[in-house]
């Protein structure tokens, strides 16, 4: 018997969550045996929506929309960030879980996939307030999550303050403290060290193996960087570390441009003193969706989703595209972007660093055992560089693009994990 669709996505509401079902379309005719399993990876799990109201600091009750979701779980426990933007929806917030499964699945970590989501504009909010806002979503979404059930850590909007909030939270609702419940805690309430730039680090690290594949150094290429928070920024940094020129950045405020390399932690400064890159005085200001058409050796989209689509992918002259950001490169744009041999390597294998170091994280947590820094760079880095060749080798063999290769590989584990396990009851 054939599948329905999900009803409670209907006509106009569909967004991220279509772009990953085309995504596993694309992919099916790869999986062999494992094919007829697919509609697997087209439902999640479970999907939790709450009501988060809370007391503003005037004193009135506001209430805000938040979701959960659980992807799959095939291969262990759900696992992924929580957003705090005023668009989030069920859609992304779907497709954002998917993309974790894929991802945990495509590096070998023993993790499902999950994601969540508030709809609130973080900067809105007085620290007070997002404290409130944090706590009672946590409860709300308590009986989903646990260190051995689900484990939520930072996306956008969301840092190791929020994550403190969450374990302390749900701590104080179990009656001790669980510090494997969230990954992405600051290193005093057991964190892991080298968290913070885990995830531009792992963009990092996979770009370099692509460049390596087509011979394109690292030292004194041009790279562009869209979107400049922990992703964006820490990818920066670490280029400018190995002496490529970053010549433009942008992020929420605007864009700035400097053919002579700006150096990211000279920007960032600014952003701490100003609130963001615009007015930076030692690069030129440019709009802001001229960022992803500036010539470079390195794109590394690090913002939101769908901004690389059909409409300015035949712009981009860019050699590598390293997706730092989820999703953020249509269906159509990609067969683009392979028409005119830009190499892609997809979020979901680029900005595997953060939730690697995240399962380092857990790992630790519950040992009560920390790794130094060192050990964890390079942990990530052999995963990193392991997984892009694998998946490198596939997409030689079948001649299909890196995502398609990606998720060829991760598809395979999660459905490989499901036939095992079988149907219960
Ligand atoms: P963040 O909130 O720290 O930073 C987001 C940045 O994007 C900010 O600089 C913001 O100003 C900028 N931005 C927002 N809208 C923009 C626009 N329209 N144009 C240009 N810039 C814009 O978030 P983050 O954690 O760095 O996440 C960025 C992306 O990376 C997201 O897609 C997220 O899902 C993905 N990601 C994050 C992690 C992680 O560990 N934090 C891990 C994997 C993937």
């Amino acid at each position: 018997m054939k599948s329905e669709p999900l009803s409670f996505l209907s006509g106009t509401h569909v967004g991220p969550w279509e772009i990953y079902l085309e995504q596993v379309d694309r992919v099916t005719p790869y999986l062999g045996k494992y094919a007829v399993l697919v509609e697997h990876l087209k439902r999640p799990k479970r999907i939790l929506v709450v009501d988060i109201p809370i007391h503003l600091d005037d004193g009135s009750v506001a209430h805000f929309e938040g979701y959960r979701v659980h992807h799959n779980t095939a291969r262990g426990p759900a696992k992924g960030g929580v957003r705090y933007h005023q668009d989030v929806t069920m859609s992304e917030v779907m497709a954002l879980s998917a993309w974790m499964t894929i991802k945990n699945a495509a590096v070998g970590l023993p993790y499902g996939g999950g994601k969540g989501g508030v709809r609130v504009d973080p900067r809105k909010l007085s620290p007070g307030e997002l404290e409130r806002l944090t706590r009672r979503y946590t409860s709300e979404i308590g009986f989903l999550i646990g260190p051995d059930k689900d484990i939520p850590a930072p996306d956008v909007g969301t840092g190791e303050r929020e994550m403190a909030w969450m374990m302390d939270t749900y701590s104080m609702n179990i009656g001790r403290t669980a510090s494997g419940v969230v990954t992405g805690k600051p290193v005093a309430v057991g964190g892991s060290l080298g968290r913070r730039d885990a995830t531009g680090r792992g963009v990092f690290v996979a770009a370099a193996a692509a460049a390596e594949k087509i011979k394109l150094p690292v030292e004194g290429a041009r790279v562009v960087v869209q979107g400049f928070g922990n992703v964006g920024s820490a990818a920066a940094r670490i280029f400018h570390d190995h002496k490529a020129r970053v010549v433009a950045i942008s992020d929420v405020t605007g864009a700035v441009l400097n053919e002579a390399g700006i150096d990211p932690y000279d920007l960032l400064a600014h952003v701490a003193a100003t609130g963001g890159v615009r007015g930076y005085p030692k690069a030129a200001a440019i709009p802001a969706p001229d960022v992803l058409t500036v010539p470079c050796d390195f794109l590394v989209p690090a913002a939101l989703e769908g901004q690389i689509t059909k409409d300015n992918a035949w712009k981009i002259e860019a050699r590598i595209i390293a997706e730092g950001a989820n999703g953020p490169t249509t269906p159509a744009a990609d067969d683009i972007l392979l028409e005119r041999g830009t190499v892609v390597v997809p979020d979901v294998l680029a900005n595997a660093g953060g939730v690697t170091v995240s399962y380092f994280e857990w790992v630790q947590d519950f040992n009560s055992f920390f790794w130094s820094e060192a050990e964890i760079n390079q942990r990530l880095e052999r995963i990193m560089k392991n997984a892009f060749e694998a998946i490198w080798q596939v997409h030689q063999e079948k001649k299909v693009s890196l995502r398609t290769a990606t998720y060829i590989v991760a598809a395979t584990r999660v459905l490989e994990a499901r036939a095992l396990r079988g149907l219960y009851p």
